[in-house]
């Protein structure tokens, strides 16, 4: 038996982001991974993922990629975050490629011989504020890896952190796609993916119709998944749905409080990123949260809530994630 919150999880709905994104990007020559780290190793997510042509999954944990594996999904794994030193030989048996910013650990992979070559994406340092090869040490660190055997040496990428403005967004694409240019000239041969990120950044140039020239692979995690970036109101491309996840809580207390209907909820701050969820009636406020409890307010107007009815709620990616991962709140599947 199950008690407390129920996440619902439309599955075709998420095939039907995954495919709208995937046929967007197409249309610039774009190829697109699949963020899935947000889904927790969920394999019923993934398959509906992979079900809209998409066949290349990032995810920043390791123990993610092992569910999926024994589920069974079909595809390119990679992993997104640069494995600690005891993570390397687990992770060349469980994934086609990394995302690396560190020659030590390729050289290390290149010494585990794995059966296939082992696709790297070095990671390049543009004052994005996170991982990555600085400019002067990358075409030395792109010589080493390109003559490796067991490694592949895949692409390049940039990682933005969520604050970057989008002017620095475009001046950096620009210069990331000069970069991939020199690489690609002193190695005599292109790179399969010049590689870019996040779904802000999407957002980003698709407000702006900045086409960046010269890349063409995209890791996205929270617009094929959610529909829609952190905090914006409208999906990111007309079509997209952001109804993908819905949560259903149920009503423990009513009471008036300073002449405020308001209603307790079964949900807190252990559970979830409260302030990251919208309830679809549109006559509910969420006014507070903590551990275990959340408030909701209602307008005079309203049908008032009983203890036992349920509240439902869309929600942003990081409240998204924080479900998937909490052991308190069921997941529900609809094909
Ligand atoms: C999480 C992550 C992404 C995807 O970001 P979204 O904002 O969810 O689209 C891409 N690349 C890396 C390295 C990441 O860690």
């Amino acid at each position: 038996m199950n008690f407390g919150p129920v996440l619902k999880i439309e599955l075709r709905k998420i095939t039907h982001n995954a495919t709208t994104v995937r046929k967007a990007l197409r249309h610039n020559d774009h190829s697109l991974m699949v963020v899935v780290k947000g889904c927790c190793g969920d394999p019923n997510i993934v398959r509906a993922i992979a079900a809209g042509g998409i066949s290349q999954f990032g995810d920043s944990r390791m123990s993610n990629l092992e569910r999926l594996r024994e589920a069974n999904i079909k595809g390119e794994f990679w992993l997104l975050r640069s494995p600690a030193p005891d993570q390397r030989e687990r992770m060349v048996e469980l994934c086609n490629g990394s995302l690396q910013s560190d020659l030590d650990s390729i050289r290390e992979v290149e010494q585990l011989r794995p059966p296939d070559p082992h696709r790297v994406i070095l990671m390049v340092d543009l004052g994005t504020g996170r991982e990555g090869f600085q400019p002067n040490e990358l075409l030395r660190a792109c010589d080493e890896v390109e003559r490796m055997t067991h490694v592949e040496l895949y692409g390049l990428g940039i990682y933005f952190m969520h604050g970057s403005d989008p002017a620095f967004v475009e001046t950096t694409l620009r210069r990331f796609g000069e970069i991939c240019n020199e690489v690609e000239g002193a190695l005599g041969r292109v790179l399969k993916a010049k590689s870019f990120a996040t779904s802000l950044v999407y957002d980003h140039i698709l407000k702006s119709r900045f086409v960046p020239s010269g890349l063409n692979h995209l890791r996205l995690g929270t617009v094929p998944i959610i529909g829609r970036r952190n905090s914006a109101d409208m999906p990111t491309l007309p079509g997209l749905l952001t109804d993908t996840a819905v949560l259903e809580v149920k009503v423990i207390q009513t009471k008036i409080l300073s002449d405020r209907p308001i209603a307790l909820l079964e949900i807190g701050d252990l559970d979830t990123d409260i302030s990251l969820l919208r309830p679809i009636q549109n006559d509910l406020r969420v006014i507070d949260s903590s551990s275990d409890h959340t408030v909701v307010e209602q307008t005079p107007s309203a049908t008032f809530l009983k203890v036992g009815d349920s509240v439902e709620f869309t929600m942003y990616f990081t409240s998204f994630a924080r479900l998937m991962s909490s052991p308190y709140v069921a997941k529900r599947y609809r094909v």
